[in-house]
């Protein structure tokens, strides 16, 4: 099976490369802003807008020109900018279209990009040369990686390269269409995952991944470094010191909260056939400011994103059970189901058959019995196979189920 996957690291770079970085960013940032001025203007004057090769034409006009500075870097900065603006019109055009159709949908429309987030990203194509400890790029030429080994140096066919910066360092993701084994489930079982707070996973089997609460505990940190910022005069050095420091604090946080997901959604996907979550209305629930925080720094949908491209990998099928199977409330035991079961109790005691069990335990039981006593309906769903994209796990998260079963 032929798939597409990314390999992100990070680049060991020289002073002199990452000026040359930076200017390819600042390139691909003018050229996104420079286009979404000129659509908007356009479709002011009643005009057809332009699109993104119509817009790269325009800009390479204004090369002899005035925007002469960009012959200094690699043509395909500003034009795979351009490209991603077309793309986040099509965004906005297919939300406004679900928002017409009555889905709980913002419709965004693409906004300019400020060097107020850091110095941004760009994407290379054409002659991508990869290295034990290097990767070749278009006019960067080669750059020293910090880890070896990890991108694949042969046997992949390399789409692109997209250099990005977060917190003073630099990384780079190659797009590249990779030949997998075809997945081998024999002997894997299917398991039910309850997702939690206190505790990020509970497996069926008795597996337990703790939640590293990345957010919870830097947040001291975070806030104090926060303060800082605001105390530093606008535009001074110092201000964009401590702006640095705050940047490294919540990549960090990021990087711990991203690392837990990826080691716990891999070993999922590699071990298990099947894997039943429960459909959480992540979005709704965000809305509960005293969990808010909580589950968003679990990150429960990045889980599940993870794990369904994962599962197309590996041979793992992943099944939402449906909203409002009571998979809190049932006893996995004998089935009897509870009228009430609040937030507190972390043990299931099931006034049918005396069992107690953790109550996160008897969640999974709950989803991994949902899917057998549905396994009819598995190969049903199972035919009706949809990419894992993350627009369809963006609209998963928001319509109404009307299914009992269904694969994500
Ligand atoms: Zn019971």
């Amino acid at each position: 099976m032929i798939v597409l996957r990314a390999y992100k690291t990070e680049l060991d770079l020289n002073h002199v490369q990452k000026t040359a970085c930076a200017k390819h960013a600042g390139a691909a940032r003018f050229a996104y802003n420079w286009g979404l001025s000129r659509k908007m203007e356009a479709y002011r004057a009643g005009e057809k807008r332009p699109t993104a090769i119509d817009l790269h034409r325009e800009l390479n006009a204004l090369k002899k020109t005035e925007l002469s500075w960009m012959y200094e870097v690699s043509k395909c900065a500003p034009q795979e900018a351009l490209r991603n603006l077309d793309q986040a019109f099509s965004h906005f055009f297919r939300r406004v279209k679900a928002k017409k159709a009555g889905k709980q949908v913002k419709a965004g429309f693409p906004k300019y990009k400020s060097k107020k987030h850091g110095v941004g990203s760009f994407r290379l194509t054409g002659a991508i040369h990869i290295f034990e400890a290097a990767i070749q790029l278009p006019r960067l030429g080669q750059l020293r990686l910090k880890e070896r080994g990890y991108l694949p140096v042969s046997g992949v066919h390399l789409l692109s390269a997209t250099v990005s910066e977060r917190a003073g360092r630099w990384f780079v993701a190659v797009q590249a269409e990779v030949e997998i084994p075809d997945a081998d489930t024999t002997g894997k079982a299917v398991a039910g995952v309850d997702l939690g707070i206190a505790r990020l996973a509970t497996v069926s089997d008795g597996a337990q991944i703790d939640n590293p609460h990345a957010l919870k505990q830097a947040l001291g940190k975070i806030k104090r470094l926060q303060r800082t910022v605001s105390r530093r005069q606008q535009g001074s050095a110092n201000r964009k010191k401590a702006v640095q420091r705050l940047a490294r604090a919540h990549s960090r946080v990021a990087n711990i909260r991203q690392d837990t997901l990826h080691q716990t959604t891999s070993r999922l996907a590699k071990t298990k056939s099947a894997v039943v979550l429960e459909d959480l209305n992540v979005r709704g629930m965000l809305k509960n400011h005293c969990l808010a925080q909580a589950i968003a720094d679990v990150g429960w949908h990045e889980f599940r994103r993870q794990l369904t491209y994962k599962g197309q990998w590996y041979g793992c099928q992943v099944f939402l059970a449906d909203r409002y199977y009571p998979s809190t409330k049932r006893c996995s035991h004998c089935g009897n189901v509870k009228s009430e079961m609040g937030l507190g109790p972390r043990i299931y005691v099931c006034e049918a058959c005396q069992v107690h069990l953790d109550r996160d335990l008897n969640a999974a039981l709950n989803l991994l019995h949902w899917i057998t006593a549905s396994s009819a309906g598995i190969h049903a769903c199972g035919e009706d196979v949809r990419p894992g994209s993350q627009a369809t796990l963006a609209e998963a998260g928001t319509e109404p189920q009307s299914t009992s079963c269904r694969f994500v």
